[in-house]
């Protein structure tokens, strides 16, 4: 019977890259998004690779939301083997102006939503004694950049909740893991480069290279499939069952400096 992935932020970008690679293996695929379209795009990446789907537009500020998702998931699917909490926002100011909703939304979105949710899947992982937790953290859970004190803080939370669930996981077959991306050239990246280009007045190209790509020592932007893959790679191969709590970096060499 095929298994059940449960992705956050799968209509954009990295989780939508996840969802490609799920569903070309045979996955039924649990969408999720604040994307307009997000419907649109999950019916056509489940029809182009035939495979069994849900769409959830569920806000993850939203608790309520959150637990409908994960009751539609298992009532449909009747499990859920692999959660990859992928959602994120970004919001780049020095924190003398860094605005309070941002941080509250930040923390909730990244670190408290995860919580949330893999506590609402977790008892499902246990009653299987099979599960697989993904976290989709970044380079910025072990090291920091200036102006992103909220997200830097709720990726590291989110490497500290990743270990505590490897912990607590380990007797009923379930791992968790953390992937941590350098740049990806999505949506979150690019709203952020008008608001370095303003803060370090530099043109787009500068932002690129010297800011975003400097501690690259691959000097690209990572492409979402090598997450993908990564991620496909902790969810389903054997040699995997031993990989738990840890925090790989597919980051171009950033943090090898
Ligand atoms: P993206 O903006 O393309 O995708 C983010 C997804 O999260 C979207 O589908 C969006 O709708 C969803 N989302 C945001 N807020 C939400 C909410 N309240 N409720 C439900 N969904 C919500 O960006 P991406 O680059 O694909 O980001 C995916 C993850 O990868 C994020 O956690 C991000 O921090 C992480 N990451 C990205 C990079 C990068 O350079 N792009 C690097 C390291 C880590």
């Amino acid at each position: 019977m095929a298994k059940t992935v449960l992705i956050t932020g799968s209509t954009s970008g990295i989780g939508l890259a996840i969802a490609k690679t799920f569903a070309a293996n045979r996955y039924n695929i649990v969408f999720n998004g604040l994307e307009a379209d997000g419907e649109k795009i999950a019916t056509e990446v489940a029809a182009k690779f035939n495979t069994a789907f849900l769409f959830s537009p569920a806000n993850l500020l939203d608790k309520g939301a959150i637990s409908v998702m994960a009751e539609s998931a298992i009532r449909k699917f009747g499990s859920v083997e692999v959660l990859i909490n992928n959602a994120g926002i970004q919001y780049v100011s020095p924190v003398e102006n860094f605005p309070d909703e941002k941080w509250d939304d930040i923390i909730h979105i990244i670190l408290t939503a995860a919580f949330q949710l893999t506590k609402a899947i977790w008892p499902v992982m246990k009653k299987n004694k099979f599960g697989r937790i993904i976290n989709i953290v970044s380079a910025h859970g072990l090291i920091a950049s200036a102006n992103k004190s909220a997200y830097v803080a709720a990726k590291h939370g989110l490497v500290g909740l990743t270990k505590t669930l490897a912990m607590e996981g380990a007797d009923f077959g379930i791992t968790s893991n953390a992937i941590c991306p350098g740049y990806v050239q999505t949506q979150i990246v690019e709203k952020q480069i008008p608001d370095q280009m303003k803060l370090h007045n530099m043109s787009r190209e500068d932002v690129i290279q010297k800011i975003m790509l400097a501690g690259h020592a691959i000097k690209e932007f990572v492409n979402p499939e090598s997450i993908a893959e990564t991620a496909f790679f902790l969810a389903d191969n054997p040699a995997s069952k031993f990989i738990t709590g840890i925090s790989l970096p597919v980051d171009g060499g950033w943090t090898a400096h």
